[in-house]
């Protein structure tokens, strides 16, 4: 399982997970929810715990 981190929309604040490699990427993710575009950095929830087996 490839490592995901949690992010919070701040235009929704719904919950979702994104690829890691997207963390530090400086790409724009983009809410499934409302498609509200925003950095990982902009969130107001960072959950950067590890969810894969071990
Ligand atoms: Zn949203």
């Amino acid at each position: 399982m490839d490592r995901v981190f949690w992010v919070k929309c701040p235009s929704c604040a719904k919950r979702f997970n994104v690829d890691w490699t997207l963390r530090h990427a400086g790409y724009d993710l983009i809410c499934p929810f409302c498609h509200h575009e925003f950095l990982p950095d902009e969130s107001p929830e960072l959950d950067e715990r590890w969810y894969g087996h071990s």
